[in-house]
């Protein structure tokens, strides 16, 4: 069988198919310049682990208090290493990315200090973290106080407005990486230098975060390679390569992560404690995969734009631009599309191909979303998964792929759905 009939055989038609390909075509100097920077992140990954002598004693778990744990420590290592940052925690106590965000926060603020965001509205998880909706234990109820400044209506930072917000009060600086679902640009490497920089001139003891949830390995360098002080994200996404069962990171300057460990276990305790019960060569061999598993979702996203933006939808980031995370959104104009859409990526999935998705209610929301998802790991967002909320404009966001290969059948699949449906029709 030659692959046009293998995809026909999982219900992508000739026509479909022969379309995705003249797409993959037009992508080639892209997906080329894609793997070398998933070579780069290879061998920086592969150094770390051999500088700091992985062996297979780390794979080891603990249990109980946790003790020396060898390999949770080692791993720790390796992370800092790879950051190029003093210190790291990476932990599977650590229960998701807003989790860790959290804990970095509450570690490092006091009564009466004040965090500053100046990348606009914070990932929409953090709001009852921070306190702005009110929520029990928010650092607002701790009495941290909360600014922000939006980015300018072209997506830059407001430089001014920044000045003029950092007061006596500021202890730190809250700079989120990706665009999350809002419909802004997600925010380079380079962008988020500059604005380290600069909140740096105006105060060099301010504390900078980065929010680095999706981003990371998309490019060669990372946000703390230019100056943040602070880089957290979540296990089930890029740094875990799929395999990381749960977890999160926090990697940065010694005496701030020294302060999360204080948060995430106990004063008194901090990094000393916390069983990895047999986690850890999940931790290790996603780690290891993950510039590879970050490649493939990034030049699904890559093709989803260009197939679809070449279809007459709008695409966010567009074909063209460069990329800074691996979020992929989607308008449609109608639910139809949403729907059709997302069905195609749940008919592509190794794991619960046989539901369908619907639209419904979820906490949170004003409206129905549906959402499609297959993984292995539940909720993972580094495996292809897409939702939507159920209302005008009728996007869909989407995300990951553990591989390339997967990744483009659940976008074929999508298209097809779309075509069957009669919602578009490829040329
Ligand atoms: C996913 C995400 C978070 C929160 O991570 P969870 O693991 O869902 O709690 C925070 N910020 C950004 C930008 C994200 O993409």
């Amino acid at each position: 069988m030659n692959l046009e009939s293998m995809y026909q055989s999982r219900g992508v038609s000739p026509q479909v198919y022969a379309y995705g390909q003249k797409i993959e075509q037009e992508l080639t100097e892209r997906f080329a310049a894609i793997d070398e920077t998933a070579e780069y992140n290879q061998l920086k990954v592969i150094g770390a682990m051999q500088k700091h002598r992985v062996s297979d004693i780390h794979f080891a778990g603990t249990s109980g208090y946790g003790y020396n744990d060898m390999g949770r420590d080692t791993l720790e290592e390796v992370y800092a290493e790879t950051f190029h940052t003093e210190s790291a925690l990476v932990r599977p106590q650590i229960t998701c990315g807003t989790h860790a965000l959290a804990v970095a926060l509450a570690a490092n603020l006091r009564p009466g200090d004040e965090l500053l965001a100046i990348s606009g509205k914070p990932y929409d998880t953090l709001e009852e973290v921070i306190g702005i909706r009110p929520s029990n234990g928010s650092l607002a109820e701790y009495g941290v106080t909360y600014r922000q400044v939006d980015l300018l209506s072209d997506d830059s930072f407001d430089w001014q407005g920044i000045k003029e917000a950092i007061r006596a009060c500021t202890k730190m600086v809250h700079i989120q990486r990706s665009k999350g679902y809002q419909t802004r640009k997600t925010l380079s490497v380079a962008e988020i230098q500059e604005a380290i920089s600069f909140v740096k001139s105006i105060r060099p003891d301010l504390i900078c975060m980065v929010d680095n949830c999706y981003g990371e390995f998309v490019e060669r360098l990372e946000p703390s390679d230019v100056g943040a002080d602070l880089c957290v994200g979540s296990l089930i996404k890029n740094p875990g390569g799929g395999l990381a069962p749960a977890g999160g990171y926090i990697v940065g300057k010694e005496a701030y992560v020294e302060n999360c460990a204080y948060r995430l276990t106990s004063p008194g305790l901090g990094k000393e404690v916390g069983a990895t019960f047999g986690v850890m060569q999940s931790f290790y061999q996603g780690f290891f995969l993950a510039p590879t598993v970050t490649a493939g979702a990034l030049k699904g996203a890559i093709f989803a734009a260009n197939l679809y933006e070449r279809l007459g939808f709008s695409v966010l980031p567009n074909g063209q631009e460069s990329r800074h995370d691996i979020i992929q959104a989607i308008t449609f104009g109608k639910p139809e599309g949403v729907i059709a859409f997302c069905k195609g990526i749940q008919a592509a999935a190794p794991v619960d191909s046989f539901a369908e998705p619907s639209p419904a209610p979820m906490p949170g929301y004003d409206s129905d979303v549906i959402m499609a998802a297959g993984a292995f790991v539940q909720g993972s967002s580094i495996e292809l998964s897409a939702d939507g909320p159920i209302k005008p404009p009728y996007a869909v966001y989407f995300q990951g792929g553990l591989t390339w290969e997967h990744a483009k059948f659940g976008i074929l699949m999508s298209l097809q759905k779309l075509v069957d449906e009669g919602i578009t029709h490829v040329p």
